[in-house]
C-alpha cells in the first residue's frame, strides 16, 4: 500500500463509522493527505523509518499547529494552536501521519469522557457504555479500527483505564520519559503522554519517537532512550520457550484486590496471573499504601494543580469569551463560567480551597508528604519484586448513562493514581473478558525507568 492509499482507507472507515463512536473532534481530511502524499515521497527517495505514512491521531490536548486543539473544552471550541507540542512534531518527523484530534473528557478531568463538550464517546465493544476516560476518543479510535495506534496522557490512569475498558494495550512512561511542551497540563507533577495500540509491540513503535529530553520542558529527563522495539524483540528471543518468564518476580498487593473490585474482574486478573506463573514467573506478596490515602491524597494534589494551571483560561488571550461583558470581573466570571463545564469547576473549586492560606497546610503540604510516602511504599515493594500486578479498573466498561456521583467515579482511578504520585511507569494490556464480552484489562507497574520492561512483560505475554 502507499500511504496515500491507507490513509483514504482509514478516512473512510472513520467518516462512514465514527457517528456511532464520536472518537474524532476533528478529522483533517487535508493534512493528513498532504502528509500522507510527502510520507510517499520519502519512501520513493529510499526512507525506511518505521512509522513513515501509517496513520495515528492525537488525543485533543496536544497542540497541533494550524488545527483546532480544544482540550474537550468550550473553553477552547475555537483554539487553533500557533505551535506544535514536542510529540507532535516528533511523530510527524518520524513520518506518521495524522488523521485528526481525538475527544476526551474535558482538560482530561474524568474516567467516562462523558464530560467532554464535543459529546460522550461510545465504547466499539458495546455502543451502549463508556470507553473509559479521560483519553476515550483515543481508546476508540484504536479499538474501532480507525487508526492502528494514538497518543493519550495519564494524568491518573487516563491511558490505562481507557485501555482496559477497550481491550487495548496501554503504557504510561516513567514521569519525565516524554515532554509535556505543547501538552494542555491538568495536573503537570502528574501529567504524562503515552501511546494507545493493539499491542505492546505498536505501543512501542509510537512510543519510540516521543521519547527523550526536551529543553523546552523543564521536568522532562537527560537521559538515554532505549530502543523499545528492539528491546522487547530480543527479550522475546531470548526468553526460554517454555518458561519466557522464568525469574521475573511479579509482586501481588492485596490492597489491590480489596472491596470494591468486581468478582469476574478479579477472577480473570488472578487467572492471567497463573499463566504468568506457569510461563515461569513467581508471585510475591508486597504491599502498597492503602489505596483510600492514595485516591485522597491525589483528588487534594491535581484539583490544586488544575486550579492554578486553569487560571490562565481568562476570556482574554484566547478561547471562548463571554457576550456583551459588563466589565472586566464580569467579563472573567462569564466567560469561565459558560466556557468550563460542571466536572472543572469543581475541580477549579476544590484546588482553590486547597491552595488557600489557612487550608495550605492542613490540606496541601500534608497530601505533598503522604505523596512521599506513597513513593516510599512503592520503593519498598520494588525491593522485592520486578514488576507489580493489579486490576487496571475494579470493573469493565459501564453503562453511558449510569449517572454516577463523583465520588464514585473517583473510586474507579483508585488502582491507577498510586503510579502518578509516585512517578512510575505503568501499563495496561488486555487481560480476558467478562461474561458479557465485554474487555478487562490487566496493569503491570515498573520501577522508574522499567519501561522497556514493562512492554516486554506484556509483549511475551500477548
Ligand atoms: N480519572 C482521573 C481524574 O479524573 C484521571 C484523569 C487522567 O488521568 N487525566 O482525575
Amino acid at each position: 500500500f502507499s500511504s496515500v492509499e491507507l490513509t483514504d482507507h482509514f478516512l473512510k472507515r472513520i467518516n462512514t463509522l465514527d457517528k456511532k463512536v464520536n472518537s474524532f473532534i476533528t478529522i483533517d481530511e487535508e493534512g493528513a493527505r498532504q502528509a500522507a502524499q510527502q510520507a510517499d515521497d520519502r519512501r520513493s527517495a529510499g526512507d525506511n523509518s518505521v512509522l513513515l505514512g501509517l496513520p495515528m491521531a492525537h488525543k485533543d490536548l496536544f497542540c497541533t499547529k494550524g488545527l483546532l486543539t480544544t482540550s474537550g473544552s468550550k473553553i477552547l471550541h475555537n483554539f487553533v494552536s500557533p505551535y506544535d507540542a514536542t510529540i507532535v512534531s516528533n511523530i510527524r518527523e518520524a513520518g506518521a501521519v495524522c488523521l485528526g484530534k481525538l475527544n476526551m473528557d474535558e482538560f482530561a478531568m474524568g474516567s467516562d469522557n462523558e464530560s467532554s463538550y464535543y459529546g460522550a464517546v461510545h465504547n466499539p465493544w458495546d455502543l451502549s457504555r463508556v470507553p473509559g476516560g479521560s483519553s476515550g476518543g483515543s481508546a476508540a479510535a484504536v479499538a474501532a479500527g480507525f487508526v492502528p495506534f494514538a497518543t493519550g496522557s495519564d494524568t491518573g490512569g487516563s491511558i490505562r483505564q481507557p485501555a482496559s475498558f477497550c481491550g487495548l494495550t496501554g503504557i504510561k512512561p516513567t514521569y519525565g520519559r516524554v515532554s509535556r511542551f505543547g501538552m494542555i497540563a491538568y495536573a503537570s507533577s502528574l501529567d504524562q503522554a503515552g501511546t494507545f495500540g493493539r499491542s505492546a509491540q505498536d505501543c512501542a513503535y509510537l512510543l519510540q519517537p516521543m521519547a527523550g529530553h526536551d529543553a523546552r520542558d523543564a521536568t522532562s529527563i537527560k537521559r538515554d532512550v532505549p530502543d523499545y522495539v528492539a528491546d522487547l524483540q530480543s527479550a522475546a528471543a531470548q526468553a526460554d520457550a517454555d518458561k519466557p518468564f522464568s525469574g521475573l518476580r511479579i509482586g501481588v498487593a492485596k490492597e489491590y484486590f480489596g472491596k470494591g473490585l468486581d468478582a469476574e474482574v478479579d477472577a480473570n486478573v488472578r487467572a492471567a496471573l497463573k499463566q504468568y506463573e506457569e510461563l515461569g514467573a513467581t508471585i510475591v506478596e508486597v504491599n502498597i499504601t492503602d489505596p483510600e490515602i492514595t485516591l485522597a491524597t491525589y483528588y487534594m494534589l491535581a484539583p490544586a494543580e488544575a486550579s492554578s494551571n486553569l487560571s490562565r483560561f481568562d476570556g482574554v488571550r484566547f478561547g471562548y469569551r463571554c457576550e456583551d461583558p459588563k466589565d472586566l470581573a464580569d467579563l472573567y466570571t462569564r466567560s469561565r463560567s459558560e466556557g468550563f463545564g460542571v466536572e472543572v469547576q469543581r475541580r477549579i473549586l476544590m484546588g482553590t480551597y486547597a491552595l488557600s492560606a489557612g487550608y495550605f497546610d492542613a490540606y496541601y503540604t500534608k497530601a505533598q508528604k503522604v505523596r512521599r510516602l506513597i513513593l516510599q511504599d512503592f520503593k519498598n515493594a520494588f525491593e522485592k519484586c520486578d514488576v507489580i500486578a493489579s486490576p487496571t479498573a475494579p470493573t469493565a466498561a459501564y453503562k453511558l448513562d449510569a449517572a454516577l456521583d463523583p465520588v464514585t467515579m473517583y473510586l474507579g482511578d483508585v488502582y491507577t493514581i498510586g503510579v502518578n504520585l509516585a512517578g512510575l511507569p505503568a501499563i495496561s494490556m488486555p487481560a480476558g473478558f467478562t461474561e458479557s464480552g465485554l474487555p478487562i484489562g490487566l496493569q503491570l507497574i515498573g520501577n522508574h525507568w522499567d519501561d522497556s520492561k514493562l512492554l516486554s512483560t506484556a509483549h511475551i505475554f500477548q
